[in-house]
Order: structure tokens, then C-alpha cells, then sequence
């Protein structure tokens, strides 16, 4: 093992997923409970408006509760911790910040330019708990 993976493994991180995937699964509930409240009401715009707002909220939430499944099933398989496009390990302060973190500083920047190589990235990395996998890649 490299030193580097010592602290991407074992039950601290898993617990701390496993939080996180219960508090996002709750959100998720919670939002699609309110959503469906709202649209069995009698259509009106304020309740319309609630209604998009609340749909919006839970297709957020959902997304975000896949980027921690995501991210404890990089737990399961070893690649928790490490950058997805160049394997570099992620700085701890970002992980600490956001577990579901996929991709190190450098890569992460990628996301605004697709293709772009580490020497054109000059944007500074982002601190983003769910980050989207970038257009065109699989
Ligand atoms: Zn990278």
C-alpha cells in the first residue's frame, strides 16, 4: 500500500460517506414528499412556482446523494482518494471538504475546458461536493 492511500481507506471515511449518504437520502425524501404535497394542491402560480423549485431541489439532492454512492463504491474498489483522469492523490483539504470529490485540482478545472492539458488550466480548483464527469468521457 502506498503511504499516500493510508488515509483514503478503512471505516473513518466509510463513516463518514455512510453520514452523508443518509443525510442526502433523507433530503431526497424529504424534497420529493414536498414536491408531490405541492402538485396534489389545486394549480395555481405560487404553488406552481413551489412546485418547479421544489422539483429543481430534489433533482439536485438526488444527484449529489450519486456522487456519495459514487464515491463509497471508489471506497469498495480502492480508487477512493485519487484522482479519476491522472490518478494523483486529492489534497486532503479537499476531500476533508467534500468526500465525493472525483478529480485532483488540476483536473477538476477541466471541467470548464474538456481537453485542455494541466498547462492551459489556469482557473483556481474548486471546492464542488458533487462534481459532474466531464463531456465525453465515459
Ligand atoms: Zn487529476
Amino acid at each position: 500500500m502506498r503511504a499516500e492511500d493510508k488515509d483514503t481507506r478503512g471505516p473513518r471515511w466509510r463513516a463518514i460517506l455512510e453520514a452523508r449518504w443518509r443525510d442526502r437520502l433523507q433530503e431526497v425524501i424529504e424534497l420529493s414528499g414536498a414536491y408531490y404535497a405541492a402538485t396534489a394542491e389545486p394549480a395555481g402560480g405560487i404553488e406552481d412556482r413551489r412546485a418547479r423549485r421544489l422539483l429543481r431541489q430534489a433533482v439536485v439532492a438526488r444527484q449529489r446523494l450519486a456522487d456519495t454512492e459514487a464515491a463509497l463504491t471508489r471506497l469498495a474498489t480502492g480508487g477512493f482518494g485519487r484522482c479519476e483522469q491522472c490518478a494523483t492523490p486529492i489534497v486532503p483539504v479537499l476531500l476533508a471538504a467534500a468526500p465525493e470529490t472525483r478529480y485532483c485540482t488540476r483536473c477538476g478545472t477541466a471541467e470548464i475546458a474538456p481537453g485542455n492539458g494541466h498547462k492551459e488550466r489556469a482557473a483556481p480548483p474548486r471546492l464542488v461536493p458533487a462534481q459532474r464527469i466531464p463531456a465525453g468521457r465515459p
